[in-house]
């Protein structure tokens, strides 16, 4: 935990004033370090009231996902334990990977205010201005076959339209493979990526990338096919509030998962998908077949059936998917 974060969890355990010589004296640091980091916090957008005598009092918090903010009433036991925040990164998925390279435990978080190099699938730009969204990836290490992995996409997929609905209220849905849509545009996408050894999976890394609070009418690549939460109920989302209710139905769903119970997983995110029995469009390395998307089994292929009634299972690897209707 940086300075910064200390001195506001201390803020925040406090029953009215902190002094700044006590939080100097927790800390190990100068009432003067103590006072620059204030000054920091102030900057970040903290409204932090200080009264001769009684010393400091927080009286606002913006709302920045940082760690402090995050665990501050997150109860789940594996999912955001550790949370690693940066203002700005290159790309959460690839923070998440090295620290997963080099042994971070579990429900490990990885989230960024704004990425230099946001990614999607085959290497897509993921559009994102600082503050607004939630950009994030999670350090999974299951028990499961690399065949299997699709069940953690899923299971977050699963996490994100469940935590909309309860944080938001909009029902949005799941867009084979990997994204979010409501109202009929994506307001986001989801990067599973994993490391294994033969047989075993090594580790997985979801990213999210979210808009939450984000108007995608201002960037012209996107501003016809993408919406967010805050365009969608015409409000602004508390972004802490919908992350601690996304990580939280992610450690359920985990567990489910870690039972043996992948299936009731996929029989709950089959009733959030957007694109069972309509007419779609596969494009693939410059071939593209088109059919009804007749059902997603449980290791995430696509079952496609053409017109002469016969049918073909579609990995989500690298294709895209348009509706065709
Ligand atoms: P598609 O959505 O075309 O089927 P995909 O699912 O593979 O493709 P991703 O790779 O997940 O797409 O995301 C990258 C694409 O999403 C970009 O090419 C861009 O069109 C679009 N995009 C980028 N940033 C955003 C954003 N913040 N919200 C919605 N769409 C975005």
């Amino acid at each position: 935990m940086s300075r910064t974060e200390e001195i506001l969890r201390l803020l925040k355990g406090a029953d009215g004033y902190i002094s700044g010589e006590r939080i100097a004296r927790e800390l190990g640091i100068s009432r003067a370090a103590v006072w620059k980091q204030i000054a920091v916090l102030r900057k970040k957008g903290f409204s932090i009231h200080s009264q001769p005598k009684l010393g400091y009092s927080l009286t606002f918090s913006p709302d920045r996902l940082m760690p402090s903010e995050v665990r501050d009433g997150l109860d789940t036991s594996v999912i955001g334990k550790e949370v690693i925040y940066f203002p700005e990164t290159e790309s959460t998925n690839l923070i998440a990977k090295k620290l997963a390279t080099d042994g971070a435990r579990e429900g490990t978080i990885v989230i960024a205010e704004a990425q230099t190099r946001g990614r999607g699938r085959l290497d897509r730009n993921w559009l994102a201005p600082p503050n607004k969204n939630i950009l994030m990836s999670v350090i999974f290490r299951p028990r499961i076959l690399p065949s299997r992995v699709f069940l953690l996409t899923m299971l977050s997929s699963l996490s994100i339209v469940k935590a909309i609905k309860e944080t938001a209220t909009l029902h949005a849905l799941i867009k084979w493979p990997n994204d979010i849509y409501i109202d009929g545009k994506k307001a986001g996408g989801i990067l599973t990526e994993f490391s294994a050894e033969q047989d075993r999976v090594s580790f997985v890394i979801v990213g999210v990338g979210l808009n939450v609070n984000f108007d995608p009418s201002l960037y012209p690549e996107i501003k016809d096919t993408a919406t967010s939460l805050s365009v969608a109920f015409g409000k602004k989302i508390h972004r802490v509030k919908l992350l601690q209710s996304i990580l939280r139905e992610i450690e359920k769903g985990y567990n489910r998962l870690k039972k043996g119970n992948g299936f009731q997983i996929h029989n709950e995110w089959k009733t959030y998908s957007l694109i069972t029995g309509k007419p779609v469009r596969i494009i693939s390395s410059g071939t593209v077949e088109e059919g009804i998307a007749e059902s997603v089994d449980e290791d995430g292929c696509l079952v496609l059936r053409y017109k002469n009634g016969k049918r073909k299972r579609i990995l989500s690897g690298d294709v895209s998917l348009r509706l065709t209707e």
